[in-house]
């Protein structure tokens, strides 16, 4: 039996699946746990022994990285898209579209997140498989990896392309090791990280989507977890399916969307994730300026605002080559300590995942949250109607 620590760590793994594209012999893959988790699966008769997957493991060897250069967070700018179509398409102010048409327009390589409907998952892949507007938006789910630090590394090994790879801080930590152990060249390389709260399971939303393509007759053939039909701060989710029928409403209508509003459902080590505060291991990180209101009250957002915050030259410089094609401004410190209030909040969340997740195992995912969260969602949907009615009664 081969002992390996990178399955010793359990709940703290967070399949980001470094150690799947640094094995020499393909001998792990990807695979979901009992819960729909992305977690690495050994087979014995392939492995070598050759301790790779340990040492890339960001999470057995804490968040490692070789770059040393270090910008104090105060590099935060507010930035907008000026072309509207790319606001609408975009989760906030569109940053990550703007920085993908950079790296294109220079020959370069673009990494984000997909849904793929024939596999139903979310799945990292590049512009060089998908078309690049794919990418954009959040994906509340959690994407699978399988060999894309490889693909990375060799195009980047290759010279010449610049790439930007964009994922969770997870994932990001999971590269920069993967190209640390591999001695890669990280020139042409833009690593960007969102701030995320967190990723709830694929396997999940595969039954939620089957219950809602039951429910509406058709095949779900697009789902948008940032619709902006009434504006960028209205958290909502529009579904389309093949039979025309499009469903759009407030996120609280929706179980699984709930769920994720609530924290309470998301992948184990979400709950003990300090990547938010790391603030070396990506080039820029960017958010949701949900801060702005507060910060600028005079402000109106209601198309989106990215929060962007560079932690070294090389994210300086790409913010400047992005300058032109958008609104911005600096940011000091204070607007954007919002971000790491939510980490009081974690040990009460994780106390309800402990406990949603045995009734999970024990009676299935749809089951319980249609009964957990019943009641809620028709409170939501009875208060809705009744503003509508108020509304009409006042001529609004
Ligand atoms: C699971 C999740 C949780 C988030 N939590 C927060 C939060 O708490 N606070 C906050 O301010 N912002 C959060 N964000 C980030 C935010 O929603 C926007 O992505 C960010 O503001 C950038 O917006 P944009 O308009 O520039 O780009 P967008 O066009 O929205 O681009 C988003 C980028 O993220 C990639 N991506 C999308 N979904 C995933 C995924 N599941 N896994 C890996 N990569 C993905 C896309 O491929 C694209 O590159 C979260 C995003 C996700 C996916």
């Amino acid at each position: 039996m081969v002992n390996l620590k990178i399955f010793d760590i359990n709940d703290s793994c967070t399949g980001c699946g470094a150690c799947i594209s640094v094995c020499p012999k393909s001998a792990l893959a990807l695979e979901y746990n009992q819960d729909g988790y992305y977690y690495p699966i050994l087979d014995e008769s392939r492995c070598i022994k050759c301790g790779l997957c340990e040492q890339t493991c960001h999470v057995c060897n804490g968040s490692s990285t070789n770059i040393t250069e270090y910008v104090p967070p105060t590099h935060a700018f507010m930035i907008k898209a000026h072309d509207k179509n790319i606001i609408s398409q975009s989760s906030s102010g569109g940053v990550f579209s703007l920085l993908a048409g950079k790296i294109i327009k220079e020959g370069g390589v673009v990494f984000g997140a997909v849904y793929n409907f024939d596999r139903e998952r979310l799945e990292h892949t590049s512009s060089d498989i998908v078309e690049v507007d794919l990418l954009r938006k959040s994906k509340y789910i959690e994407s699978y990896t399988g060999n894309i630090y490889k693909e990375v590394e060799n195009i980047l090994c290759k010279g010449g392309k610049k790439v930007l790879f964009v994922g969770t801080p997870c994932q990001i930590s999971g590269l920069n090791r993967y190209l640390t152990i591999k001695k890669t060249d990280r020139n042409h390389l833009l690593l960007v990280r969102f701030v995320c709260h967190g990723v709830p399971s694929n396997q999940f939303f595969t039954e939620y989507k089957h219950y809602e393509e039951n429910k509406y007759g058709g095949k779900m053939i697009s789902f948008d977890f940032r619709p902006k039909d009434k504006g960028w701060g209205y958290s909502c989710w529009k579904m389309m399916f093949d039979n025309n029928k499009t469903v759009f409403g407030p996120y609280n209508f929706f179980y699984y969307y709930t769920y994720f509003q609530k924290n309470t459902l998301l992948r184990r080590c979400c709950y003990d994730c300090d990547r938010i505060t790391d603030n070396n291991i990506a080039d820029l990180t960017i958010a949701d300026f949900w801060g702005l209101a507060k910060f600028r009250p005079e402000i109106q957002e209601n198309e989106g605002m990215s929060l962007v915050l560079a932690h070294n030259s090389k994210g300086i410089a790409w913010i400047s080559k992005i300058a032109d094609t958008c609104f911005i401004e600096k940011v000091p410190l204070s607007a954007y300590s919002y971000i790491f209030n939510e980490a009081k909040e974690r040990k009460k969340w994780l106390e309800e995942n402990t406990r949603l997740m045995s009734l999970i195992r024990e009676k299935g995912y749809m089951n319980v949250v249609k009964h957990e969260l019943r009641t809620e969602i028709l409170k939501s949907k009875i208060k809705s109607i009744a503003y509508k009615i108020y509304l009409s009664i006042c001529g609004k």
